[in-house]
């Protein structure tokens, strides 16, 4: 089925901005509660949120098969569980009502005042309740460089890395959208030349710039995902936040990998932008290093060109970018990962979510970690008010951008900003 809503050429009614992450090409899906305590299925374009639950009620989806509350909903994973095709007819029609030669919602102000909302008008939540949580490890360039700082720069890759893409599972419990602050986990930690751990708030906070993408409900328990049809399964993407203590990291990981330094926070962006919108994105990976088994080869352009960018935000100050880096450097892609954690068996159902890693390019200003950037703290990254950072400190934002870019066309996931609270204090009684 052709993706018309992808047509470069499109027009719509409504005024976007310049540069606007959100064109009528995009058709991005998120969840969000509206002025009036609604919460409701979306999309986005230039700064208007449509409320694809009003849509549907008033029949703007005619002809195509949805249950009545399919977008009454809190969360997209029924909307997902459709399928491909489902996803592919909606956001055609959604093009459709909005270009710029239809008149039906264009001319009915009635119709308009209850679809149509500012951004100032609502507030955006979690997209999807996500089932589990994948993190892998698919960045040479990261893998790279924490392997030389931690072990051997002679041996930094490990003897597996090139033959599989390493992940762990992750925490789901802990997955916030942008703007929920967190706080600094507290620790065991282990002090340089001590053989006994303390506990305390981490001293080492850190993010790690990722993208994380959501299937559908793909397979049942012992069926593999052949790598072919991977992105069949695959509804789109966020950026992704995944923060992390490295100094509880660096004491707890041996031998069963992270746990608590890792799973007390991850941020996402609350736009799901679909594998859709970003095909004329498309581009070639890097090239396998080592042959490859042959349940992970893939076919084709496989890989996103995405840039991505890091900024840091102090309080009451202007913020700092720290890195830009893209998506493109992964050396192991989406359909890799899913074939890959599918070969055992294991299911994968809709709303489940599978982080990139830590995106680290080539040179040091496209690292994304300040465990890299900052090269374990060895080297201070100087921000534009004159102060210095190693590692995040208390009140400071975080916040990622990322976006596709051809000649006057951008396809962009707005952003992930958190903020770093001191550690939690109980409520005094
Ligand atoms: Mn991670």
């Amino acid at each position: 089925m052709p993706i018309t809503a992808n047509d470069p050429g499109r027009k719509t009614w409504l005024e976007v901005p310049a540069n606007s992450d959100f064109p009528i090409q995009n058709i991005p899906f998120g969840v969000f509660l509206t002025r009036d305590d609604v919460i409701t299925i979306g999309t986005r374009i230039g700064d208007f949120a449509i409320d694809l639950g009003a849509l549907h009620q008033l029949d703007y989806f005619d002809g195509i098969p949805l249950t009545d509350d399919i977008f009454l909903q809190d969360t997209l994973n029924d909307f997902i569980s459709d399928g491909k095709k489902t996803w592919r007819l909606v956001r055609n029609r959604i093009a459709d009502i909005f270009d710029a030669e239809n008149p039906k919602l264009r001319e009915n102000e009635e119709h308009r005042k209850v679809i149509l909302f500012g951004l100032d008008e609502i507030e955006m939540q979690m997209p999807v309740q996500v089932g589990d949580y994948t993190d892998f490890y698919s960045s040479k360039g990261h893998a790279t460089n924490v392997g030389t700082m931690f072990r051997d720069p002679e041996n930094a890759l490990l003897p597996n890395w090139l033959h599989m893409p390493v992940g762990y599972h992750g925490r789901s419990s802990s997955i916030v959208p942008s703007g929920i602050p967190v706080n600094r986990p507290q620790g065991q930690t282990r002090p340089k030349d001590s053989d006994e751990p303390v506990f305390g708030p981490s001293k080492r906070v850190d993010f790690e710039l990722e993208m994380a993408f959501i299937t559908t409900d793909a397979n049942h328990l012992g069926e593999p995902i052949p790598i072919a049809e991977a992105e069949d399964y695959i509804f789109g993407l966020v950026l992704f936040n995944d923060w992390s203590a490295r100094d509880i990291q660096t004491w707890e990981y041996v031998p069963l990998g992270p746990f608590l330094a890792k799973n007390f926070a991850s941020s996402v962006s609350p736009w799901i932008v679909t594998l859709d919108a970003l095909e004329p994105f498309r581009t070639e990976g890097p090239k396998p290093e080592k042959k490859l088994l042959p349940y992970l080869q893939s076919k084709g352009k496989k890989s996103f060109d995405i840039e991505l960018e890091v900024f840091l935000q102090p309080e009451n100050g202007e913020e700092t970018r720290l890195s830009k880096s893209n998506f493109k450097y992964m050396y192991w892609n989406m359909s890799q990962q899913l074939a890959h954690h599918t070969v055992n068996g294991c299911p994968v159902i809709s709303g489940d979510m599978m982080g990139s890693g830590t995106i680290s390019g080539p040179t040091p200003d496209s690292y994304g970690s300040m465990l890299e950037l900052s090269w374990k703290g060895e080297r201070p990254v100087k921000l534009k008010d004159g102060s210095e950072r190693k590692f995040i400190e208390d009140n400071d934002t975080v916040i990622m951008r990322g976006f596709c870019q051809k000649k006057n066309y951008r396809i962009g996931f707005g952003e992930v900003s958190t903020k770093l609270l001191p550690v939690f204090e109980p409520k005094k009684k």
